[in-house]
């Protein structure tokens, strides 16, 4: 079905470690992404069952090689300098309809070289959560991996309880991570940096291979993406809560959804995750983090670069400062989008600022708040923000800061801002409670509530009804105030 390739696997040993899939007891197929499948090349898609037994790892794919990936990372904050795919298989690459060479790994697939205590395994729940948030985020448009398969492998596995267990098939630009870098340069073996570096230069930044200093211009290209990526999540309200180095991405994906969440009620110092007790991954440290993250990544190209001493150190640094103003200003034209305004309104970034108060202030729920105002800015003659005024627990001050964005608006609104501002402003995103719902419902063994919630996250901007009713913020019993990793 697919034609695999595998360039990845001619790097030098301790990067990729041949190894293979654990069978599973009796694999079911929950989900297979048909268009993403088309998208890489493939002509017929097989029967279920056929398709369970590969993406399970209980057949052979045909054209894979399995191989599990090593890489390090930081931890919150504390290094670990072996970590590698210790539950996941990469099995090839594949070059797309649009000429771009991606990953296909399987995850949950039985135990690696990497996998020290672990049992290789993945529960159910992780696997759906993924699923629907990775498909939602690429229908936003916003880069991510992308979710192929979902399998259930008729087995338990025990986390806090015992689960049924799952696999799931993820495709991305690559699995390379910051941590793949920091694999490399503990080892301190330069040979082994400079091909990890030349691969991703040929494979996901080209460019850089003519620059003056091709690693400099590496650790620019991807400052530039990761700036770009952070302000995406952010105008969704993602958290993504655990940002490690390992799960930042190179080519400036999304990657590892473990206990990641939507922000509801808007605090900018929000933190869902059970295991993130100081905050460090919270709201709005997340251009902070990435920062850091590549602070780290820059230290690990340090001995390819071309400069030396202070100098040396004084580049790097000045790279990764370029981060904020890059991020700033994607930040600056998303907000212009979400508030229908021309995109050199300079009112944007003060308009979003109060309003980022009121809806803190006014425990106002963050997507409500931009579908309402979206709906708001359609029927201009209505003075009324009825809907905006039941979301806040001020309308007196909500008041005040429609007139100003209403004044804003006059000076810079037209037909297509308005399209522009639908599409900043998703109708649904899928939200905890969801998304706790239909895990639930599939411990039961009823997939139903998964695939319906699956096909309203990936059409974000369509106002069926039952997308406004799944679309709705959870009721006081019905908020999910803690998400678990579950690897
Ligand atoms: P994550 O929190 O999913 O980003 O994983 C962090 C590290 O733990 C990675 O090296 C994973 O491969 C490893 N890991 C997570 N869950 C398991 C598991 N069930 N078995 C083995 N390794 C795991
Ligand atoms: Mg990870």
């Amino acid at each position: 079905m697919l034609q695999f390739e595998h360039r990845y696997a001619t790097l030098p040993a301790p990067l990729w470690v041949a190894s293979q899939a654990t069978p599973v007891a009796s694999p079911e197929l929950i989900a297979f992404n048909t268009p993403l499948a088309e998208e890489l090349g493939a002509k017929e898609v097989p029967d279920a069952t056929t398709l369970a037994g590969w993406f399970s790892g209980n057949q052979p794919v045909p054209g894979a090689k399995p191989g599990a990936l090593g890489y390090a990372g930081h931890q919150f904050g504390n290094f670990v300098p072996q970590l590698g795919d210790g539950r996941a298989l990469l099995l090839g690459e594949v070059v797309d309809q649009h000429g771009v060479r991606r990953d296909v790994q399987l995850k949950g697939s039985g135990r690696t070289p990497f996998s020290r205590g672990g049992d290789g395994r993945s529960p159910l729940g992780p696997v759906l959560r993924e699923y629907l948030v990775s498909e939602f985020m690429a229908a936003m448009g916003i880069p991510t991996t992308r979710a192929l398969a979902a399998v259930t492998s008729g087995e338990r596995v025990v986390r806090q309880m015992a689960e049924p267990g799952a696999v799931f098939t993820r495709v991305a630009s690559s699995h390379i991570r910051v941590g793949t870098f920091q694999f490399a340069a503990a080892r301190r073996d330069e040979a082994l940096l400079k091909a990890l570096a030349d691969h991703v230069i040929e494979r996901h930044y080209p460019e850089a291979a003519n620059a003056e200093d091709p690693y400099l211009a590496l650790l620019e290209a991807v400052v530039a993406r990761q700036a770009l990526l952070i302000a995406r999540w952010m105008s969704v309200g993602f958290i993504h809560g655990v940002m490690n180095t390992d799960n930042c991405s190179i080519a400036g994906e999304t990657i590892d959804y473990g206990p990641c969440a939507f922000m509801e009620q808007f605090d900018p110092q929000k933190v869902y995750s059970s295991i993130d007790q100081g905050r460090r991954y919270a709201f709005a440290n997340q251009p902070a983090i990435a920062q850091w993250n590549l602070a780290r990544f820059a230290e690990t190209l340090l001995p390819l670069m071309k400069e030396e001493g202070d100098a040396l150190v004084e580049q790097a640094t000045d790279a990764i400062r370029r981060f904020e103003p890059l991020f700033s200003a994607e930040q600056r034209r998303l907000y212009a989008d979400k508030l229908g305004l021309a995109a050199d309104s300079d009112q944007a970034m003060p308009l979003m600022e109060a309003l980022e108060s009121q809806m803190h202030q006014g425990r106002m729920d963050m997507t409500a708040t931009f579908d309402a105002l979206t709906q708001d800015a359609a029927s201009p003659n209505d003075e009324r923000h009825e809907a905006l005024l039941a979301l806040t627990t001020q309308p007196n001050e909500l008041v005040a800061w429609l007139d100003q964005w209403q004044q804003a608006q006059v000076a810079s609104q037209d037909g297509e801002r308005f399209t522009a501002m639908r599409h900043a402003n998703p109708v649904i995103i899928p939200r905890n409670h969801r998304v706790q719902e239909v895990i639930d419902a599939a411990y039961d063994g009823d997939f139903a509530p998964f695939h319906t919630l699956l096909a309203v996250v990936t059409k974000p901007f369509d106002e069926s009804v039952e997308a406004r009713r799944l679309a709705a913020p959870a009721t006081e019993n019905q908020q999910v105030l803690r998400t678990f990793c579950g690897t």
